[in-house]
């Protein structure tokens, strides 16, 4: 017989393998990595309690402190933009919950993620913790300064919508680097998530779709 929470995990094992199906495979997420994380790690452990019935909706979902969880299709979405692999060192900026984080840190050799609200960070850096993550360092900080201490980044991913690419984003990535990053256009009713790619030392920067981040905050 199958204890209460073996049930329940079955349970979410479907619901996610359901949104692999419907939300990612039926879009255009084809790559192999990013499809078999995004099967595996339990995105219901990273949300409230009570909103743990929406976890593996097609929608972002409340984490607390007027910040979300992404929608997992964007999850996957930047991730496999980013074409990062057992190689890279990858930087991200905006922690919340933590779940990106666990996916690039299922894909990636390290990640460095930054959180500008203390509570979040606390939570998620216990929760990455329970998870048994051992590749993750965190910190609390303005994440659009980077984190110099251990540039340069072959991938750089930005949760929250930024005016501008902040330049030391740019200087901290690595030739051959990408960067993905939602930023505000049209007179601030507009977001745009931005690929950036370093190459030889030239930037180049190219639009991939509209989307709705919450914006970066300056630090202080
Ligand atoms: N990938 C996260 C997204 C969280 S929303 C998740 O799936 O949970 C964006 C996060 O960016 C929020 O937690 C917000 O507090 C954080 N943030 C906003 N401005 C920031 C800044 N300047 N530096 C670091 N983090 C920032």
């Amino acid at each position: 017989m199958f204890g209460r929470n073996q049930r329940d995990e079955a349970g979410y094992l479907s619901q996610r393998l359901r949104m692999v199906d419907d939300q990612l495979r039926r879009r255009d997420i084809v790559d192999a990595a990013v499809l078999a994380v995004m099967s595996a790690v339990p995105r219901h452990e990273f949300v409230p309690p009570e909103m743990i019935d929406e976890a593996y909706e097609d929608h972002p979902v409340p984490i607390g402190c007027d910040q979300t969880i992404s929608q997992p299709y964007i999850v996957a979405s930047m991730t496999q933009e980013l074409g990062v692999g057992p190689e890279s060192e990858v930087l991200e900026i905006g922690t919340g919950c933590g779940y990106q984080t666990a996916v690039l840190a299922e894909i990636v050799k390290h990640v460095y993620s930054i959180e500008i609200i203390p509570e979040l960070l606390a939570e998620a850096e216990e929760r990455l913790k329970r998870l048994g993550y051992a590749n993750i360092s965190t910190r609390l900080g303005n994440g659009a300064l980077g984190w110099p201490e251990h540039a340069p980044y072959d991938g750089i991913l930005a949760a929250a919508a930024a005016y501008e690419i902040p330049p030391a984003l740019i200087e901290q990535l690595a030739d051959n680097g990408k960067m993905v990053i939602p930023l505000v256009t049209g007179g601030g009713y507009h977001q745009d998530l931005v690929l950036i790619t370093k190459s030889g030392g030239q930037i180049s920067q190219q639009t991939l779709y509209g989307v709705r981040f919450v914006p970066l905050r300056s630090g202080g």
